[in-house]
């Protein structure tokens, strides 16, 4: 098995939603926001060769919104999601598998694209795309938070084309593909999906938006998106403590600046990034 970051653009979001309780005096140094307030964050996705199939796991959040939406947002750079996986040597129609880690907009946006004729479908014509029943249905019905990152023409189409799949919800680390488990996280949303891999010995974890940056370590920083912050505290304690202890590697999707890192404890005893790269 091996796997390549599938780059998908940057788009922006405000640093306070980003950062949470977190003083903009003290993430500004992190990732300093524009005149309104906006940072940057990368769409980083995963293309995983595993055997004879080809996953790709999110896909950015595509290009079919209008103008006034994406000026919310204002994606930009020179990656987008399928000039990236031509630079992998892979056509759309060869992707075998979509794994959408949850249905956020900036995680599956590419999942679904308008035809010439102007119908949403699947952007991946061979493809099987996977979620969750749990997530499916917090999305189809979302609260009042949630509602604007929950949009239907992500992924109704999927199901209406008949290629959508659901992942068994399990307490433990689910046995996905070989060397591929699957992770459930009830913080940042309902029943989110991260993925451990094991490449040559090695163990990855792309943690989605349990841990979108390099930058959200620090325990205090916890989006103000995350529906329990609680949770998301004690998942992402976990799982630093387990990265440290087990010389893993932590895959950030919304990193602006690089997509791997290590950690390491300081001499406070707290976790603190060691390597980025
Ligand atoms: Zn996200």
């Amino acid at each position: 098995m091996k796997f390549s970051i599938v780059h998908a653009g940057y788009f922006k979001l405000d640093g306070g939603a980003m950062f949470g309780i977190v003083p903009k005096k003290l993430w500004q140094r992190l990732n300093p926001p524009d005149e309104n307030n906006l940072c940057t964050w990368s769409m980083q996705c995963l293309l995983i060769e595993n055997g004879d199939r080809k996953i790709l796991v999110d896909c950015g959040l595509g290009d079919k919104q209008s103008e006034k939406w994406r000026s919310f947002f204002e994606p930009h750079g020179d990656e987008n999601l399928f000039d990236s996986l031509r630079n992998c040597s892979v056509n759309p129609e060869e992707i075998t598998d979509v794994f959408l880690t949850h249905l956020h907009f900036d995680h599956c946006g590419g999942a679904v694209k308008i035809d010439e004729k102007g119908n949403y479908v699947p952007a991946f014509p061979n493809a099987t795309y996977w979620s969750n029943e749990v997530h499916w249905n917090w999305a189809m019905e979302p609260n009042a938070r949630e509602a604007a990152s929950f949009l239907k023409e992500n992924f109704v189409p999927l199901k209406e084309a008949g290629v959508l799949r659901f992942i068994d919800v399990q307490k433990e680390l689910v046995e996905w593909l070989p060397d591929i488990q699957i992770q459930f996280a009830y913080g940042h949303t309902e029943a989110l999906m991260a993925l451990h891999l094991d490449v040559d010995g090695k163990k990855y974890v792309y943690c989605s938006d349990l841990l979108p940056s390099s930058f959200h370590i620090g325990m205090p920083y916890v989006m103000a998106y995350d529906i329990r912050p609680l949770v998301t505290l004690e998942e992402k304690g976990q799982l630093l403590t387990q990265s440290l202890e087990e010389d893993w590697t932590l895959i950030f999707e919304h990193d602006p600046a690089g997509a791997f890192g290590k950690v390491a404890k300081d001499e406070r005893g707290r976790i603190v990034l060691s390597e980025k790269f």
